[in-house]
Formats: structure tokens, sequence, C-alpha cells
């Protein structure tokens, strides 16, 4: 029986969002044994998002929780409470098990792009498992830096400061560690940005601990990509179109 993937994604409703979610889920379907927690940002489970998994082939779960407006500003980190929702339903779920069902937890965004390999690597985490990322910290990739098997630094262009350097794509977390460590979650107080990769590691491992994936941090298998915003430069405010048709 191979560990189940368990994807938490934190979504949120704008134009290119379903295009973003039929990516996804394109590449989720060829993974065996992946469970989809998609988390909307919303008062309520949205029929778009609705709809969409009811068709998208996959076992899913779909949760949602809005995120304070408080905390939508530009430069405070995104998706805390959703990413936090997926860890809750995932606790809550194995609460009555004894020894965890073998399991691996992994943050996929949904405007990440993530090839079929990753998932293969990820599969055999036993703690913690990192990897290389690419496109990001303004460099076309970051990685931990690994000797003899195992992580002792950072090869990054961007607050190389932090405890673990390392964008949310890049590690996969074992379902056992996220059930022996029930208090773990993402924290908004006192969380700078870029900083809750660190904040939310810090409570579950160590650097010595980490699991190289990837060809000990060689390979480059998610991108941290992200979509233009769309043009509706030319959106009718009249004469609108005689039917109404979901994008
Ligand atoms: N997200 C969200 N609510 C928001 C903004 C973002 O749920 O208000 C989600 C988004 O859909 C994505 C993740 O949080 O899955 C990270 O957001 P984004 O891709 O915008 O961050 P970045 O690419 O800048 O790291
Ligand atoms: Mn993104």
């Amino acid at each position: 029986q191979l560990p189940t993937i368990y994807a938490i994604t934190p979504t949120y409703s704008r134009p290119v969002q379903k295009a973003e979610l039929t990516r996804l889920a394109n590449t989720f379907r060829q993974v065996a044994q992946l469970h989809w927690i998609l988390v909307e940002d919303a008062a309520a489970r949205s029929e778009l998002v609705s709809r969409f998994l009811a068709r998208a082939g996959l076992p899913s779960t779909h949760l949602h929780v809005p995120t304070p407006r408080r905390y939508k500003r530009p430069g405070l980190p995104r998706a805390t409470e959703q990413r936090n929702a997926g860890l809750a339903w995932l606790r809550q779920r194995h609460q009555h098990q004894q020894r965890a069902q073998p399991g691996v937890l992994f943050f996929a965004d949904d405007d990440n792009t993530y090839s079929l390999e990753l998932f293969q690597e990820m599969r055999t985490t036993r703690k913690v498992s990192v990897w290389p990322v690419g496109l990001v910290g303004g460099r076309r990739y970051e990685r931990p830096l690994v000797e003899n098997g195992k992580v002792v630094g950072w090869y990054t262009g961007w607050r190389a400061d932090r405890p673990f350097a390392i964008d949310m794509a890049g590690f996969a977390v074992s379902l056992q560690v996220i059930l022996s460590n029930p208090k773990a979650v993402f924290k908004r107080r006192g969380s700078q940005p870029g900083m809750q990769e660190s904040d939310f590691l810090k409570q579950i491992t160590t650097v010595e601990e980490l699991e190289p994936k990837a060809n000990n941090c060689t390979k480059v298998l998610v991108w941290h990509t992200r979509t233009e915003k769309v043009n509706l430069a030319n959106e009718p405010k009249y004469h609108l179109d005689t039917v109404k048709i979901e994008v």
C-alpha cells in the first residue's frame, strides 16, 4: 500500500482561478493515491469550485475559511488560515488511529508547476523531506545544500538568515509528524514576510534531520511559477453576452 499524498491547496476567487485549478487537477490526476485538500479563502464554498471538484475525478476534500480583512494586505503572508484548516482536517480525520496510516503532506499552491517525478520523491518521506524549487527568491532556483546526505545550508539569494531558507513548495512532511506535533501551525502573530516556512518547520524538525530528495537536491522538480494578471480592459459594461458563462 502506497503512502497517501495529501496536497493542501489554498485558493481564492479571481479570473484565472478555474484555469489554475484545471492545470493542477490535470497533474494530480496522474498521481496514484493522492488526496486533494482544497481550501477556499472564502466565507463559503463557491459554486464554481464545488462544481469543478465534483468533475475533477480526484479524491478530494473541499474546505473553506476566509482570511480576516486585516490580513489581506501586501507584505503579509498569504493563505495562513487556509493551510491551518487543511492541517486541522488531517488531524481530525486521523485522531482515532493508534498508529498513523502511511501518509505524506505537502503544500501545493494553485499557481505552481509540479513535475510528476516530484510525487515519487516525496512519497518516501520519513519525517520531513526537502528539495530545490525553481524560479523563486529572485533566482533561477533555490536549494538546500547537501553534504554526505545531510542538509548543511541553503543556496538562496534572499534572506539567507532564515533558519529554513525554503519555499512552501520545497518540502513535505509525514502524516506521523503532523499528528505527533498537534500544535504545529502557521502563525499570524509575529510572522514576518517569507518566514512562514521557517516558523512552521521549526516546530516540527531540525535542519540536521531533513531528508534531501531529488538527487541530493540537485534537480528542480517544482517551479514557483506565477500567473500574469489578466487584461479585462475590454469587458463590456453593457451589451453583455446573452448567456451567462463560467470562466
Ligand atoms: N491565496 C489565497 N488567498 C489570497 C491570496 C492567495 O488563498 O488572498 C492562495 C493562492 O491561491 C495560492 C497561495 O495562497 O495557492 C499562495 O498565493 P500566491 O500564489 O499569490 O503567492 P506567491 O506566488 O506570491 O507566493
Ligand atoms: Mn504563487
